[in-house]
Order: structure tokens, then C-alpha cells, then sequence
């Protein structure tokens, strides 16, 4: 009698051995299903949230090749809002990741809206639909581009300009430009309007 119950012990012991970790199994699988699920929805949300221009995209890609998309016009910004900062944001550094660029149109990371940004060493300016005001003399130097590299032509352009523009909080405000910031400006207004540099350029 006693081996039998040995036995049915044994036997007993073993199955809630096997019992147990089946469900630990099922559990673990459960928990993996629920991860994975949460994983792919995070993702599907993030995605959709750049689609909407909510989340930074970090670094934009530049189009070139005189892409036709270039000569497009850009739309004044009527929204002074979140997806505003995040693409002014987007803008900066996609500016600060190239050596020597010093302005960048939001047509150019194929944005059509009424954006730049501008560095010339004296800190980044986040421009919003800008429009000249004043402009003074003529300057004639050898102008690049973002979306042109390694193509150096000479164009003429204004030696001052005075420009209006906004904030990214719609805060209007005016630059004034000498050298190569009134450069800069020209360039990337005439971004805004569907022209590039070559358009102006002066034949040697
Ligand atoms: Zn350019």
C-alpha cells in the first residue's frame, strides 16, 4: 500500500510539474504577444505622428539633381503650430549636417511652405514667410547650393537687404542684411518663389 501511494505521489508531483510549466510557458507567450503588439503599435503611431509632421524626423533628406520639384512655389505658413517647430527643428539640423551650407528652404527637403533657415555664424535664423522690403546696391560672388552640390556659379544680388518676416511663434520681426547674410536671404526667398541659383547665374 505504502509503494502505491509512493508511486501516486510521484506520479501527482510530476504532472503539477508539467502543469506548472505549461502555464509558465503560455504565460511567457502571452507576455512575448503582448509586447510584440504594443511594439508594432508604437511604431504604427510613430509613423503616422511624422507622417503629420508631429515627431522630429532628425536629418531630411536634400533634393537635387534639379529635381522639378525645386521650381515649385512654396505657401505662406498660416499655422504657427507644433508641426511648424518640429520642421523648423528638422531644418536646422539637417543645415548643421552639411559643412559650409549656410540657408536651407523647406522646398528643398520637399516642403512647400514659406520656411528657411539661415546660419552665418551669428546664430540660426528661423524664418517664416519672409518678403523683402528694402534692398540696396549690388554684390557679384560665386554662389552653392544644397540641393547643386559642387556647382559654384557668380550671381548678382543685392549688397543690403531688409527683410520681414516671422518666428516660429508667428512673432513678426526684420532682418537686416549685409554680405553674405543679404546673399543668404536672396537665395532662399527666391527658393520660396521656385528659383534657383542657376537661374540667375552670370556667364563668365
Ligand atoms: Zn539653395
Amino acid at each position: 500500500m505504502k509503494k502505491k501511494y509512493k508511486i501516486v505521489f510521484i506520479v501527482l508531483s510530476i504532472l503539477l510539474i508539467i502543469s506548472v510549466f505549461i502555464c509558465y510557458r503560455i504565460c511567457k507567450y502571452n507576455e512575448k504577444e503582448v509586447r510584440n503588439k504594443q511594439r508594432k503599435e508604437f511604431l504604427v503611431n510613430l509613423e503616422k505622428k511624422k507622417r503629420e509632421g508631429l515627431v522630429r524626423m532628425g536629418e531630411r533628406i536634400i533634393i537635387t539633381n534639379d529635381d522639378e520639384f525645386l521650381h515649385k512655389k512654396s505657401k505662406a505658413v498660416e499655422n504657427f503650430d507644433e508641426k511648424l517647430s518640429v520642421l523648423i527643428d528638422d531644418m536646422i539640423e539637417t543645415l548643421h549636417k552639411k559643412e559650409d551650407a549656410v540657408g536651407l528652404a523647406a522646398v528643398q527637403i520637399g516642403i512647400l511652405k514659406n520656411v528657411i533657415v539661415i546660419d552665418v555664424g551669428q546664430g540660426v535664423l528661423e524664418i517664416v514667410n519672409p518678403s523683402i522690403v528694402e534692398k540696396k546696391g549690388e554684390q557679384i560672388e560665386y554662389e552653392g547650393c544644397l540641393s547643386y552640390p559642387e556647382i559654384y556659379k557668380k550671381v548678382k544680388r543685392p549688397a543690403y537687404v531688409k527683410v520681414k518676416a516671422y518666428d516660429r511663434n508667428g512673432k513678426e520681426y526684420t532682418i537686416e542684411g549685409e554680405g553674405l547674410l543679404a546673399r543668404a536671404l536672396c537665395h532662399e526667398i527666391d527658393h520660396l518663389n521656385g528659383i534657383v541659383f542657376l537661374d540667375r547665374a552670370i556667364s563668365d
